[in-house]
């Protein structure tokens, strides 16, 4: 049967049912294209509601855990 790939727009020819994409590197593009979106929105947000509920846990202001982090950071490295 005749498929459209939708990264690329190619038509290709398959044998197979479920078979979406012309080759492995449209389905890897495909995949690569979706995990970016997943982590440039959902990832970034949630770290920082993370971040925030832990800084209330310890009595804090957001501002003033990232600066601890930074501190305790900073020392583990020197
Ligand atoms: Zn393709």
């Amino acid at each position: 049967m005749i498929k459209k790939c939708p990264v690329c727009g190619l038509k290709f020819n398959t044998r197979q049912n479920g078979v979406i994409y012309c080759s492995t590197e449209c389905k890897i593009k495909n995949r690569q294209k979706r995990d970016r979106e997943k982590c440039s929105s959902k990832k970034q947000k949630s770290n920082l509601v993370e971040l925030n509920a832990q800084a209330r846990e310890m009595g804090l202001t957001y501002g003033k855990l990232q600066a601890m982090k930074y501190a305790q950071e900073h020392r583990l490295e020197v």
